[in-house]
Parts: C-alpha cells; structure tokens; sequence
C-alpha cells in the first residue's frame, strides 16, 4: 500500500501545475482520483487519500468556496452561532496537496473516466469518488416546483445562504407569530435534525418572542431519533411552547399563504420550514439503485453496485439498517473508502471486516445537549453494515458537558476532514 515512489509523485505534481487544467482531462500519469463533493464525506477522503499514499493525485471538485457544516446550522436559526462559525476553508486540504476545483461536476462519464464539469474542461480518472449530499424531490410538493416558491418557503437543509435567510425570517416574525417545520417520511438527511431545529428556534423564542410558538408538522408516526429525550427537552425547557402532530405528512404547499397542505386541511404559519422528501444529488442518478432515490454500495469498498470504479459516500447511499444518513457516518464512509481505494490502486485488497462509528450531539438549548451513538460493523454474510447490539445507546438526559463534547465533536470532525 505504502510503496509508491514520494519523489516520482513530486516530479509529476509540478508536471500537471506547469501543464495546467487541460492536462486534466488527458488521461493521468500517476493514479488519480476525483472526489467530488467537498462535503463530509468527500473532503474525509480527499483527505486521507493523500495521507495514505501521497503518490495518488486527488482532485476535489466542489462549487462552494468554502465548506459550511449542517451540523451546528440549527445553532445558526438559535441565534447562537454565525454563519462565520459552521464555515472552514478549503486551504486545509490545498496544503494535503489536493487540487481542489471550484466547480460543478455536470456529468460521470464511466465510460471514458472522465467527470465533465459546468465550467472547466473534463477531467480523467482512474476511480471516482461522488458524496455529493442529496438533492429535494420537488414533485412530491407540486407547487414548490418553481424558483420563485422555492426561494420563499425555505428549508434550510443544506448549510449555506438559506440558513442566514430562515435566521432573517425568525429575526422579522412578530412575537406571537407561529414558526411551523414540515419533516418528510423517512429517510432522510440526519433524522434528529428537525428536531432540534425545533428546539434552537424555540430557545430563540423563549428570549425575545415568549408569546410565539414552534409546530412540529411530521410525516412519521413518532420522534425519529433520541425521541423521549427531544420530548423531555420540549416540555421541561419550553413548556407550552412546541407543539408536535405525527402523522401529518405534507401533499403541498400554498406558498401565497404560507400554509402547508395536509390530506385533512392546511396549517398556516408565519415563519414555514417545508423539508421536502430527499434522495442522492442529481450527480449520483447513474448510480441510484433503490426507489430511484439511493444508490447502493459494497460496503468493504463504498464501490457502487451499479459501477465497479465508482464509490459513493454520504448522504446519497441507501443507508445499512440503523445507519442514519449523518455527517459523523459519512466522515466514516469518507475513511473507509479512502483506504480502500488506496488497496485498490496498489492490487492489493481492501479491508474485508471494516467498522463504522456514529455520534450525533442535538442542541436542545445554547448549551445543552443529548446524543445517540451506535457501532457498526461489517456482516460478511449478509453484505452488509449491522449495528453490534450493546454498542452505544442514548444520553440518560440532557446535559451541559455532552454540550461541551458536542462543541468539541465539530472541531474535531472539521479538522479530520479539512485540515
Ligand atoms: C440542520 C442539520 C443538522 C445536522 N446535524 C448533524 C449532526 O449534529 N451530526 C451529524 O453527524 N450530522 C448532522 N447532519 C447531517 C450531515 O450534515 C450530513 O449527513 C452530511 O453533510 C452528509 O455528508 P455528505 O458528504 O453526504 O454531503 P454534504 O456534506 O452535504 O456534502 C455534499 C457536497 O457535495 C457538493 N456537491 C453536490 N453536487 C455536486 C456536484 N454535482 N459537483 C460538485 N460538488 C457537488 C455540495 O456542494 C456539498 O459541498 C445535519 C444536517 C442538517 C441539515
């Protein structure tokens, strides 16, 4: 695995920095991998491609300037963190030596090996890497289709410009005013998320706007995750204040009135949050094998069912049972195939038992917190990831030190991926 020659990769590097961008598209010298997606699990594995084996050219495409995490964005809404605080450079990973691409990969072509790009010419691969998130199945809400609609309801649920935007909502609704979120059947991206959504944005109300209310509109039956804790949280901290409907899946949204529309009646709200239903990034549709929504993995090697030379990672798989689509699983998945690409490339074969970790901290105040945790691990049998019963579990109840781990968890996820 190791026996690349360092100074062969150093002569090719200034190779490919004198001959420019063009050169990327002709088939590479050395091994190369393109990553695309410079989320959790794409910049984990750009990451520690180039730590594993330095002789591997990664090239990272991503659009956004900067990385901004989802986790800690519902801090954002709460008022108790900037846009400024969830943001990490890219420089990090730069100084690993991966090229990163500020652009928009618009089509793998597995075929020829090469990822086409919105902007700059194509560039060739020997494997790819695709964790490019989800994207929002728009037709299941109808009249959320358009642009227009889309930039008025928001759903907040990729960490960027539309979080800075709910925060405005909030900051504009008068005391009083109703802020309701609409959670899709699962899956979907981090099944607590919501939930603690719903917790920052009533910490937020208990502050400044006591007389308002936070409506929790949820397609599923009960609390997806860390239920009889969220549920504790809403009544001992925010009594009166949450008010939680399972079963209250949204068919629309009447974007005129700011209602969603249920099978029995609309339910108007000052402030509308709709996450719609969710499926892998439209990049990754080649590889969607499930419901034509997720795709499907091996999971020694993250390589997709639908392409040997492609891996997915992330938010975009069909998730191992009790696998929640989280950014903790996907820096996993972002190691896991690192390594194994890094087998691959030298002939050598790829972990055969590998094992996942997960934690996922919710803030249910400024500084409190409770987590879930679960361990899994590779069932060669049955091919799949399987949760190792008696491994992890929940919080007895919330508290302030796991909000002081949960701080710590950020940075130190940010850092094994970015830095
Ligand atoms: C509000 C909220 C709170 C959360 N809290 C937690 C938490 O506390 N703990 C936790 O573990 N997880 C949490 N999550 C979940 C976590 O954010 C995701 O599971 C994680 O981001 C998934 O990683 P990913 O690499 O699949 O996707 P992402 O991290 O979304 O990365 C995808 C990247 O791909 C890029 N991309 C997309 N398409 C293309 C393309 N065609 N070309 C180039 N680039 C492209 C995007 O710009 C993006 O940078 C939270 C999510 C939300 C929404």
């Amino acid at each position: 695995m190791w026996r690349r020659d360092f100074l062969k990769a150093g002569v090719a590097s200034l190779a490919a920095a004198a001959s420019g961008c063009a050169a990327m598209a002709q088939g590479p010298a050395r091994d190369r991998v393109v990553v695309i997606g410079g989320g959790y699990g794409g910049a984990t594995a750009a990451r520690y491609m180039r730590m594993l084996d330095p002789s591997i050219e990664v090239v990272l495409i991503e659009p956004n300037e900067a990385f901004v995490s989802c986790p800690l964005s519902n801090m954002v809404l709460g008022g108790f963190r900037t846009m400024a605080d969830i943001t990490v450079p890219y420089g990090g990973l730069a100084g690993r030596g991966v090229r990163v691409v500020r652009d928009f990969a618009t089509a793998v072509d597995m075929d020829r090996k090469q990822v086409r790009l919105a902007r700059g010419d194509p560039v060739a691969f020997d494997r790819v890497i695709l964790s490019p998130g989800i994207d929002f199945i728009w037709s299941e809400l109808p009249a959320m289709e358009g642009a227009d609609a889309q930039a008025r309801v928001l759903h907040a649920w990729k960490a960027g410009p539309q979080t800075a935007q709910l925060r405005r909502q909030l900051e504009a609704m008068a005391d009083g005013g109703v802020f309701a979120i609409s959670i899709p059947e699962a899956p979907f991206r981090c099944p607590p998320g919501p939930y603690e959504r719903a917790c920052q944005v009533a910490a937020y109300f208990k502050a400044r706007k006591p007389r308002s209310k936070v409506l929790i509109l949820d397609a599923n039956d009960d609390v997806l995750s860390k239920g009889a804790l969220f549920k504790r949280a809403w009544a001992d901290l925010y009594p009166g204040m949450i008010e939680y409907r399972p079963n209250s899946k949204a068919i629309d949204v009447d974007v005129r009135a700011n209602a969603v529309k249920l099978e029995f009646g609309d339910v108007k709200a000052d402030v509308l949050n709709v996450l719609p239903p969710m499926r892998a990034a439209a990049i990754a549709e080649p590889f969607v094998t499930v419901n034509r929504r997720w795709c499907e993995v091996d999971w020694i090697s993250n390589e997709a069912k639908a392409a040997p030379g492609a891996h997915i990672l992330g938010d975009a798989l069909l998730a191992a049972p009790a696998m929640p689509k989280s950014g903790s699983m996907a820096n996993g998945h972002g190691k896991n195939c690192a390594a194994a690409v890094v087998a691959l490339l030298a002939n050598e074969p790829p972990n055969a038992s590998p094992t996942l970790v997960n934690t996922c901290y919710s803030m249910v105040s400024d500084r409190l917190a409770v987590h879930v945790a679960s361990v899994h691990k590779y069932d060669a049998r049955e091919r799949t990831m399987k949760a190792v019963p008696g491994a992890g579990g929940v919080s007895p109840a919330m508290n302030e030190l796991e909000g002081r781990y949960a701080m710590n968890w950020a940075r130190n996820i940010w850092a094994d991926a970015l830095s």
